[in-house]
């Protein structure tokens, strides 16, 4: 408990103020960049919230951490023990909501940060919801489908004392998807006894799932970027464009700029970079990545050197995967006019200076990629109802929902002169804190 205090502690605000002995690996201090990383811009926001700046502490720390052991029984034979995590950032406005993320590099820090955007992100984007964050430090691309399964079915039993239907609902992060939905739901429901479709969302659409849920966050990526291209008088036929992640978000996004008339001319995955100036043919790279799981020996394109990536030249570039990708090391080679965070989290603070100062327009995360959760919250509403509703009704809700709200927060930017990410902070976090104000200490 010495350990989880220490970070919970926040007083040390960089990674070199911590020491490192005898941590153990999920308090790795060399890892705390994404928490740093959001302590920072609510700092950079709390002169804006005037009074609520008296709860702001609030938002500095999680509500709620929950680690647990997930041991399972390996194909060979042997036990093998993960460790995974379910953190409730805030409750404020309403139940926890957000993804649970199955990477080797997954650490407390690490769902602590994507917890507390998701609390900023519901807030911004106006769902009823608190924001939380679900990970377990696994490469899941080494084991097999029923080990995959028996971990995602224990992880579930182990967090099953703090989620459920008004409580926390998990859906699908970085390398998670709607069978693992659909096992999670499962496993809930034989622990409970009583079938809760409610208790996650993204799941399968037979099973309670919402149509367009899939391809929500993507596009929700790409409405935004064509209402903030249309702002800095950027037409998206034609654009060029460079997308980090070729999984669900930067893989659906692509797809609907290519539709759209854009070129997309650069992608880079865990597997490698490739390129094409002309435009690669993204239905054939879709096809590609499900067959050999990365954009790497795409025929029809150039590989080359993944640290180029970043000074590819494009208009507009979607990071699409992990945290802390853009930093001061390649912030000032981005030739892009315009960022679209796909991603959580993966700008430093640094390199949004850097950024601001250049005139590259980043929409960050908080609004860019908030079309998942929307989604979410409708699958939530129907299964709640057990009502569903058509895929065109969602879109057309999605799209207004997203339209809406980027429209909020750029007027907000233009009045206080600030970020389009302080701007959606603001939004966000006086929404948090008012609600917070009102109910008091709890929850
Ligand atoms: P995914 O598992 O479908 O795809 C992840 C992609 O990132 C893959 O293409 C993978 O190769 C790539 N990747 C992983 N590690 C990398 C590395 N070190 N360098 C380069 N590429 C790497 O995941 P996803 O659901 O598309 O999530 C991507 C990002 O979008 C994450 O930051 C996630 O939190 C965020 N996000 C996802 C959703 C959602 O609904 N799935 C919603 C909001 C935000």
């Amino acid at each position: 408990m010495k350990d989880i205090e220490m970070i919970l502690a926040s007083g040390a605000r960089t990674a070199s103020d911590r020491s490192a002995s005898g941590l153990p690996s999920y308090l790795d201090p060399a890892r705390l960049g994404p928490w740093d990383t959001y302590l920072e811009q609510v700092d950079r926001v709390t002169p804006y919230l005037g009074s609520l700046a008296t709860w702001v502490e609030t938002l500095k720390r999680p509500k709620r951490v929950l680690i647990v052991d997930v041991p399972i029984h390996m194909d060979n034979g042997r036990i093998a023990h993960f460790e995974g995590y379910r953190i409730q950032h805030n409750t404020s406005r309403g139940p926890g909501k957000g993804g649970v993320r199955f990477h080797q590099n997954v650490t407390l820090a690490e769902v602590m940060a994507l917890a507390a955007w998701m609390s900023v992100k519901n807030a911004a984007i106006n769902v009823p919801y608190g924001g939380a964050k679900g990970g377990v430090r696994v490469d899941p691309r080494l084991l097999s489908v029923g080990e995959l399964e028996r971990l995602t079915r224990r992880y579930t039993s182990e967090i099953g004392i703090i989620i459920g239907p008004s409580k926390d609902i998990p859906a699908p992060d970085v390398n998670t998807n709607d069978q693992i939905m659909a096992w999670m739901m499962d496993t809930y429901s034989m622990n409970t006894g009583e079938a809760t479709t409610g208790v996650v969302t993204g799941k399968p659409v037979n099973l309670g799932g919402s149509l367009g849920r899939r391809e929500a966050t993507g596009r929700g990526v790409f409405t935004v970027a064509v209402e903030a291209a249309s702002r800095i008088g950027l037409p998206i036929d034609g654009a060029r464009v460079a997308v980090q992640g070729f999984g669900n978000v930067g893989g659906t996004t692509a797809r609907l700029f290519a539709d759209a008339g854009a070129k997309i001319v650069a992608v880079q995955d865990q597997t490698g970079a490739i390129e094409r100036a002309d435009g690669l043919d993204v239905r054939a790279l879709l096809a590609h990545v499900a067959e050999c799981g990365g954009v790497a020996g795409f025929p029809a394109a150039r590989g080359f050197e993944t640290d180029e990536f970043w000074a590819y030249p494009c208009d507009i570039l979607v990071p699409a995967a992990l945290e802390g990708q853009i930093t001061v090391a390649n912030a000032n080679a981005i030739k892009a006019r315009m960022i679209i965070e796909g991603a959580n989290g993966p700008t430093t603070p640094a390199a949004d200076d850097i950024l601001g100062e250049r005139g590259v327009l980043v929409v960050p995360d908080v609004i860019a990629n908030a079309g998942g959760v929307t989604v979410s919250y409708f699958e939530w509403v129907q299964d709640f109802s057990s009502f569903f509703w058509s895929e065109a009704e969602i879109n057309q809700r999605l799209v207004r929902i997203m339209t809406d709200a980027f429209a909020g927060i750029w007027s907000v930017a233009q009045e206080k002169k600030v970020s389009l990410r302080t701007a959606a902070f603001i939004v966000g976090c006086t929404r948090i804190l008012e609600a917070r104000a009102m109910r008091g200490l709890y929850p």
